[in-house]
């Protein structure tokens, strides 16, 4: 993975033999340069000795590395080796939020109507447990019938004009566990 031709480090077929962040030889293991935690794979590995593995663990390769070294115009050199741009390294490092829930927009659809909920009942032919769940957003599942039902009656041409999908964003620091 991410073999640079020009690198003396990591050259195809060649086993490399100093850490990819100090130049250490010392105790040469294979890091996850993005944390396996993470891929869920072995992708991105590097020679790492054991100092650096250690101390780097979880952390975002270039926060920690930057930390670390003084030497920091060696960065290039080392994205380069593993094959990543910085923005792919903070694609890996912030995964996407995971907890999202649908949302119904009855409740400002009627109030801009003047509406409550049995009259909307009523004019609709959905039932008032139907339109009750809907407003509060708490469904299961919502079915094609009381959709375009919905839809035409305040005339949606778009589904987002009736329900958004929420994405609540996680603690992502909390997760580099
Ligand atoms: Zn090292």
């Amino acid at each position: 993975m991410g073999i640079n031709p020009a690198s003396t480090k990591t050259k195809v077929g060649e086993i490399a033999r100093v850490c990819i962040y100090c130049g250490s030889s010392n105790r040469l293991l294979l890091d996850h340069f993005i944390p396996k935690s993470i891929t869920k794979s072995d992708r991105f590995t590097v020679q790492a000795c054991h100092a650096c593995n250690f101390s780097k663990r979880n952390q975002h390769p270039k926060l920690w590395y930057f930390r670390h070294f003084s030497f920091k115009s060696e960065w290039n050199s080392i994205l380069a080796d593993v094959g990543l741009t910085e923005s792919e390294i903070d694609a890996w490092m912030t995964p996407p939020p995971e907890q999202c829930f649908l949302r119904t927009k009855l409740p400002e659809l009627m109030k801009s109507r003047g509406l409550d909920q049995k009259t909307l009942a009523g004019e609709t032919g959905l039932s008032p447990t139907t339109v009750g769940k809907l407003y509060r957003s708490h469904f299961d599942r919502i079915d094609n019938h009381t959709v375009t039902t919905l839809c035409k009656y305040f005339g949606l041409r778009k589904l987002d004009d009736l329900i958004e999908i929420i994405w609540e964003e996680d603690d992502i620091e909390g997760r580099q566990v």
